[in-house]
């Protein structure tokens, strides 16, 4: 089975964990601190700080936003539930704002019209997380744009995007947002096993995610409200977590975003040659607008369901079946068992659920050969027509 996404490893990342493995320091050495400051380099944010999964670094940048139980935030239901899980474990309410078809991303005439009648309602959302599906960057302009207009803070779920280019601007460079959010599971661009960060430009929110980060605690003199007691003297000032990333998977990191300007060069190379080989396929095609790069983490394409035969299920079945390993990313989050026993009423997103109808991830990795990628089109136009 072709997977849908795999990890890309080279002998060097192998002999970049080697290195920490016989090394005096497994964690809190010097790794973490080179992997943030090599991510700042490659996304210009001015501060990265570095987890142990995306999901944490999303947790982390709702609590330095200041969300908590009275507040709501906001996202896309066609997202991992993370996007979503981070307002949970704060204590705040969730809701989710319908997609573009065009994008498959959070659409903004959708938004700007929830905001209007939020406003109205006096339940303005506090924090809002666009999700760059699939390495497409949404329309960060327009959102900013709202979020000045409204009051609400912006942490950029950018988990499918390290590597993405808005208006010349490098996803992760928080122009258009408080905070962005990597993950660097294996299917994402680059990977350290598990892991992940959390980018700003704001000091002050660096600083709350790093306490976060770590139990709460400051060894940092100039923090501490009463003088030290030694030399082994530290503070907890606040209740943290031990969301730490060890130096082992920051090391991986370090090496493998050395590549990430290649592996996301592959990954459009391999869009390009999808698009042009299943043009007059009955398929809609991921459509990368000229101010975006894409990253391209995921291919998904959507049947167009009045020119096919078989429905949706049976065309993934069959694809599986050709040894295509296809994906649905993702179903759309208000649909799981767990958020229908929130007591939550949603917003409708019949955007989101006809999209839940006729999405499908196809293969979509840099190695992907080329002898792959054939069979991946050919069973396609076998089995869509
Ligand atoms: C992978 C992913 C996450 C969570 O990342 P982990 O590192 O697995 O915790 C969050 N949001 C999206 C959109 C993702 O794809």
């Amino acid at each position: 089975m072709i997977p849908y996404g795999k990890q890309s490893l080279s002998q060097s990342d192998i002999d970049a964990v080697e290195t920490v493995l016989r090394s005096d320091f497994l964690t809190q050495g010097e790794c973490v601190p080179r992997f943030e400051s090599a991510l700042c380099q490659t996304v210009g944010a001015a501060h990265a700080v570095a987890v142990n999964s995306g999901t944490s670094a999303l947790h982390i940048a709702c609590l330095a936003l200041g969300l908590g139980p009275g507040d709501t935030l906001w996202t896309s239901p066609i997202s991992f539930v993370a996007s979503a899980n981070c307002a949970l474990y704060c204590g705040a309410q969730v809701d989710f704002v319908d997609i573009d078809p065009r994008t498959n991303n959070i659409s903004v005439e959708v938004l700007e019209q929830r905001l209007i009648a939020a406003k109205k309602a006096n339940r303005l959302p506090k924090v809002l997380v666009p999700v760059h599906l699939a390495g497409q960057p949404c329309e960060m302009a327009a959102i900013k744009f709202l979020a000045q207009k409204y009051g609400f803070s912006i942490i950029e779920d950018a988990s499918h995007a390290l590597g993405a280019r808005y208006a010349e601007s490098p996803i992760g460079a928080c122009k258009y947002s408080d905070i962005t959010v990597f993950s660097f599971h294996p299917v994402k661009i680059i990977t350290t096993g598990e892991g992940g960060a959390a980018l700003t430009n704001s000091p002050e929110l660096a600083k709350k995610m790093q306490a976060f980060r770590s139990h709460g605690i400051t060894r940092d003199v100039e923090a501490m409200t009463e003088p030290s007691h030694g030399p082994w003297y530290y503070q907890q000032q606040s209740l943290g977590f031990n969301y730490r990333m060890s130096d082992i998977h920051a090391a991986l990191g370090i090496s493998q975003l050395a590549c990430v300007e290649a592996f996301v060069l592959r990954r459009n190379e391999i869009a390009r040659v999808y698009g042009d080989a299943l043009e007059g396929v009955s398929l809609t095609l991921p459509d990368v607008p000229s101010d975006c790069y894409s990253a391209f983490h995921l291919y998904i394409v959507r049947l167009q369901r009045d020119s096919l035969q078989g429905t949706h299920r049976a065309i993934f079945e069959a694809l599986r079946a050709a040894g295509v390993g296809v994906n649905l990313h993702y179903i759309p989050i208000y649909k799981q068992p767990y958020f229908q026993t929130l007591g939550s009423v949603f917003s409708p997103c019949p955007n989101a659920e006809a999209y839940y109808n006729e999405a499908i991830s196809i293969p979509m990795f840099p190695a992907l050969t080329d002898e792959e990628q054939k069979s991946v089109i050919d069973a396609l136009k076998r089995v869509v027509l």
